[in-house]
């Protein structure tokens, strides 16, 4: 389970059996940290209980595209298609997927039947399948403890559609059950399909529209992220004659009567229909509104609120965009003198690690981390000298990252890294291969994770916030000049240097995306997620002004905004995008942060037409020189959060077993 969300549950669980008086649970050792096969030694409670609140990422997986697998298709009963319609429309994150992906979806549920006493699933069992209850009864058990009962039209395990994850409670049969059952993969399929099919038709539609001629693929796509979906009720009025003119309007369904008032008779002028639009006249001349729109049935709309409107219809007159030296993109110039090449190793046999001086694990290698696939061992070259050429080799397992089919995303690790000069990011100096391992060669960040330091002191003082977040935004304007999403920002994957300036790494989940065009994996970190992420929209660029958003938050606050025990419940917060500030947040950093973690990913901050400008303009940043942080000549507040000490100093101390994963010869690796 996820570390965050499973130390959330152990919190609930404390808090129940402490409600019960009972004995607390155990810690687990098997989540001690450290990927399978490689045993982390024992950590103290409270070490245990504080790395357990590490978000872990959700990882995307490819669709299977090639073979024979094809969704499965299989018509339904009115009765049994009108079960599995009301149990998806209950459902939070199921319920959103609207009318028109309904019927696939509901073709692809197959039937599945259990006798009295089968297990449908086990705690602890990685999870593929969603069901829904179409008869009988079944028995939800926690750790032994029984939960609830089951009953038809009843959803169970639907956070495996979402996500490779784990089962948190086991589900028995008590009678003969008959369920409905869908998997992530046909899920996805069905999903993504249909999104990418919906988008396509509106900017069709959008593209016949008269005002919005001549703005290209990507601006029309920028203005459809803008906009929300809205529904009117048959007779609803959608404009109001001489009221002000606040959205632009076009039908996706249904019909719109247009009325205008003669003399005080309503006259009917004309009925408008799915592709028609209406509502511009009055935010391309900033008059109030000329007629008015009723809806004639159920009628469906795309909105623009008028400041999107504006900003992108070529109708619109607007002031000359000014250009500010400073705002402008990551530069040659800017980028500063910020690192001395080290003396490169060649070979991995270059190397040599670089031991603990002291303490329990004194003349065992450093190690600096762990993560889902390997480790990263502190290394110094053979060549230079006693203190000078420390690097961190990250060391990945081949065996599981074919098993998790994540080839591609170290491949684009690697590429990302490989292309990058940005003082914001971690360096990459070399790749090396063997039968078992690939290895990155990395610039090693000396002052250790910011998600360390956060929890070290539980939230940052404003003007640490600021500089941290401006590296962050320096490292994304970078990544995004170049093409490229991160799509897993959060504390856990932001390191200091020696200097405690910010560094990106982790680009495990990083992509190659066109302007305009969207991705439609699942993937990020629970509460980092971006709704449109959860929605299964399609996502881009602005999923990292989000998270950029749920950061600053997280900084201040010392937790995310959107949180919760459960996973679902983190969701349908997400989803709601409801949150609130504490008191000693500053007002600033407030508006920062709710222009930011906007839901219409076309009006976040870093999104609208000013880029990623309008961030650094904004107010909470006013003490801040961008030039200077560029050119590294700030002196970090972050420094007071550094250890003295050996290289290491700044780093958690714990040793891994190594154990000899199995090799591996399918050949991805062969440009490493
Ligand atoms: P996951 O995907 O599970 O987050 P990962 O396998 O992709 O992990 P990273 O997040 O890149 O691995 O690294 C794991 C940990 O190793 C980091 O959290 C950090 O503590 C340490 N680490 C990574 N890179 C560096 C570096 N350049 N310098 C110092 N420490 C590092
Ligand atoms: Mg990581």
């Amino acid at each position: 389970m996820d570390r965050r969300l499973r130390e959330l549950r152990l919190q609930e669980e404390r808090d129940f059996l402490e409600s019960m008086a009972l004995p607390q649970p155990a810690e687990n050792p098997e989540h001690a940290r450290g990927p399978a096969g490689e045993s982390a030694l024992p950590w103290s409670p409270e070490e245990e209980e504080e790395e357990a609140r590490r978000g872990q990422a959700i990882v995307p997986e490819p669709l299977i595209t090639d073979g024979d697998w094809q969704v499965p298709c299989l018509p339904k009963s009115p009765r049994d298609a009108s079960l599995i319609l009301e149990a998806v429309k209950r459902n939070e994150f199921l319920r959103c997927l609207g009318d028109g992906q309904s019927q696939p979806l509901v073709e692809s549920f197959t039937p599945e039947q259990r006798q009295p006493g089968e297990t449908v699933v086990a705690e602890g069992d990685d999870g593929h399948t969603m069901y829904i209850v179409a008869e009988g009864e079944l028995s939800v058990t926690q750790k032994g403890r029984q939960l609830r009962v089951l009953l038809p039209g009843d959803v169970f395990g639907e956070l495996a559609v979402l996500y490779n994850c784990q089962r948190t409670a086991t589900v028995s049969a008590l009678t003969v059950v008959h369920l409905w059952a869908i998997d992530r993969q046909a899920y996805r399929t069905i999903i993504t399909e249909k999104a990418k099919q919906r988008r396509a038709e509106v900017l069709a539609g959008l593209r016949g529209v008269k005002p919005l001629q001549g703005l290209s693929d990507a601006a029309l796509s920028q203005l459809l992220d803008s906009a929300e979906e809205r529904t009117f009720a048959h007779n609803e009025v959608i404009i109001q004659e001489g009221d002000e003119g606040r959205t632009f309007f076009f039908i996706l369904r249904g019909q719109v009567e247009v009325t205008r008032n003669v003399e005080g008779q309503e006259e009917h002028i004309r009925v408008l229909k799915t592709g028609d639009h209406f509502g511009e006249l009055a935010l391309i001349r900033n008059i109030r509104r000329t007629a008015s729109c009723r809806a004639q049935d159920e009628v469906t709309c795309i909105a623009v609120a008028k400041e999107d409107f504006q900003e992108l219809s070529p109708m619109c007159a607007r002031e000359p965009e000014e250009t500010v030296q400073e705002f402008l993109p990551f530069s040659e110039s800017r980028r500063g003198s910020y690192l001395e090449e080290p003396t490169t190793p060649r070979q991995l046999q270059d190397l040599l690690p670089v031991f603990y001086e002291e303490g329990e694990q004194r003349g065992r290698p450093v190690v600096l981390g762990t993560g889902g696939f390997g480790t990263v061992e502190l290394v110094r070259s053979a060549e230079d000298g006693a203190q000078e050429g420390f690097f961190a080799l990250k060391r990945l397992r081949k065996d599981h990252v074919v098993q998790k089919r994540q080839q591609d995303h170290v491949l684009m690790e690697k590429k990302v890294l490989q292309q990058s000069r940005c003082p914001f990011i971690v360096r990459l100096f070399a790749t090396f291969r063997d039968s078992r391992h690939v290895y990155l060669l990395l610039e090693f960040c000396q002052g250790g994770e910011m998600w360390a330091k956060l929890r070290e002191v539980r939230c940052f003082s404003e003007p640490v916030a600021v500089f941290c977040s401006a590296c962050v935004v320096e490292a994304l304007d970078y990544l995004h000049a170049q093409g490229i999403v991160y799509r897993d920002l959060k504390p856990e994957n932001l390191m200091l240097d020696a200097k405690g300036y910010v560094k990106l790494v982790d680009f495990g989940f990083a992509k190659a995306l066109r302007r305009g065009e969207k991705t439609y994996s699942f993937c990020g970190t629970p509460e980092y997620l971006a709704p449109e992420i959860l929605r299964h929209e399609g996502h881009d660029y602005a999923v990292d002004f989000w998270t950029l958003g749920v950061l600053i938050f997280e900084m201040l606050v010392g937790r995310p905004p959107f949180h919760s025990a459960e996973p679902q419940k983190i969701y349908s917060k997400i989803m709601d995008g409801v949150f609130s500030f504490p008191v000693s947040v500053s007002e600033a950093a407030c508006s920062l942060v709710s222009r930011l973690c906007r839901r219409r990913p076309g009006q976040r901050l870093g999104n609208t037409s000013s880029g990623i400008r309008g961030i650094r303009k904004h107010r909470w940043f006013s003490s801040l020189s961008w030039k200077k942080l560029a050119l590294r000549q700030i002196d970090a507040p972050t420094t007071v959060l550094l250890k003295q000490g050996p290289s290491y100093a700044n780093f958690k101390r714990f040793s891994v077993a190594q154990q000899l994963p199995e090799e591996e010869f399918s050949g991805w690796d062969e440009d490493f």
